[in-house]
């Protein structure tokens, strides 16, 4: 009896086999990072998926995915998005819940963690207990076994760090090596990520500033446009009555010839300030219709509410009491206001409203100025 067969090492090929496994496993990782970046998900989501694909990729128990941020006095710090639990009692239970969506920020950095920031080189411990450059858990901590933390870099600026910990028989340079790719991916997002919020910032902050007058800081023309037929449309369908009170300054042009533009302004800012004082109700609108003429949006406010707060505003203009000594009405700046409600037909449209507040106030003018004129008496 005999048996023949060739012997053949294959440690080779099981090697590449397990470098092409591994390979396709980082690609899908930063695959589905991209995917989620492109597709708006909630950073903390984001990072939370990468962190359990990293912790799977290496076999490890826990981990941090955060960004490197700097400090106003140039201080960096780490904001982790994502982060094992590691809670061990009631108090950091409820302390990791709280922060969980909305990130934990360390500026401690002087413990394993924080030497990837402060030095910017990896930290691999695979005895932790023992390495002189921990500084110790708190008490009921888990114990780390294993750490390996890996900053993120783009170009030569730190962005973010990545930290494993706990993997069975500890880390290793060819590890390391091996999510190389993964961390670079999550470099890149990092960048773009805090230039996308960076932009959402910046756009709304103009789109508010395209509402607001540039010298009164109230909404301007174009709000006052959107928002009154916005209101329009809604007190048709509910059929409630709105109301609109158009507003010009008694003889400014003599008070500018007086005391100068600036003055003028000035007293225009003031003006408007007094007005956004006097609405109650969120709902309420004061905007700068043009000029030196201004207008109050009152929803679901009948003729009676919309006099009471046109009175109002009156009132307290008189307790301002600008000096216009050019004025013939006053020795103090007056306004004049007429007051319009209606409630909206499905044929009509908000022109009808000012056109109605509008002939108002130029009737207050021709009566003398300093006044209300609102809906006539109907004998009731
Ligand atoms: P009345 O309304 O009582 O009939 O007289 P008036 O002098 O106020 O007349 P009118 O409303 O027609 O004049 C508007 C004046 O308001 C003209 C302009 O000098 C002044 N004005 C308009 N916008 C501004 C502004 O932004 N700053 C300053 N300082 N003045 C302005
Ligand atoms: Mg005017
Ligand atoms: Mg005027």
């Amino acid at each position: 009896i005999r048996m023949f067969g060739t012997v053949q090492d294959i440690t080779e090929r099981k090697r590449i086999e397990e470098e092409l496994r591994h390979s396709r496993k980082v690609i899908e990782i930063i695959d589905r990072l991209r995917e989620r970046f492109i597709s708006h998900i909630d950073p903390f989501l984001m990072y939370a998926a990468l962190l359990d694909d990293l912790l799977a990729l290496t076999d490890s128990r826990y981990g941090l995915v955060g960004e490197v941020l700097k400090d106003p006095d140039g201080a960096l710090y780490l904001k982790t998005y994502a982060l094992s639990n590691l809670a061990w009692n009631e108090e950091t239970s409820r302390l990791y819940e709280d922060y969980r969506y909305k990130g934990f920020e360390f500026r401690r950095l002087n413990n394993l963690f924080g030497r990837v920031i402060t030095t910017g080189v990896p930290v691999l411990s695979n005895d932790p207990a023992h390495d002189p450059r921990r500084r110790g858990l708190p008490e009921g901590h888990p114990p780390i076994t294993a750490f390996l933390g890996i900053p993120v870099f783009v170009g030569d600026r730190l962005v973010g760090e990545i930290g494993l910990a706990n993997r069975e028989g500890g880390y290793s340079n060819e590890i390391l090596e091996g999510i190389a790719p993964v961390v670079a991916a999550c470099g890149q997002v990092i960048v773009a990520r805090q230039e996308r919020e960076a932009r959402q910032r910046a756009e709304d902050r103009l789109a508010q500033q395209a509402n607001l007058d540039g010298l009164m800081g109230i909404p301007n023309r174009r709000r006052f446009d959107d928002y009154l037929a916005q209101e329009w449309r809604r007190a048709g369908r509910a059929r409630m009555p709105l109301s609109l009170i158009m507003l010009d300054i008694d003889h400014f042009k003599p008070y500018n010839d007086q005391y100068g533009h600036l003055a003028g302004d000035d007293c225009l800012v003031q003006i408007g300030q007094l007005l956004q004082n006097c609405l109650r109700r969120p709902a309420d609108l004061a905007a700068r219709y043009g000029g030196e003429e201004l207008a109050c949006i009152l929803p679901e406010t009948g003729n009676g509410g919309a006099m009471q707060v046109a009175r109002e505003i009156r009132r307290r203009l008189g307790e301002l009491a600008i000096p216009h000594a050019a004025s013939p009405v006053a020795a103090r700046v007056t306004l004049s206001m007429g007051v319009a409600t209606l409630i909206p037909e499905g044929n009509g449209s908000p022109a009808e409203l000012i056109a109605l507040a509008d002939r108002r106030l130029y009737q207050a003018k021709a009566e003398g100025r300093d006044r209300i004129v609102g809906d006539p008496p109907t004998g009731e």
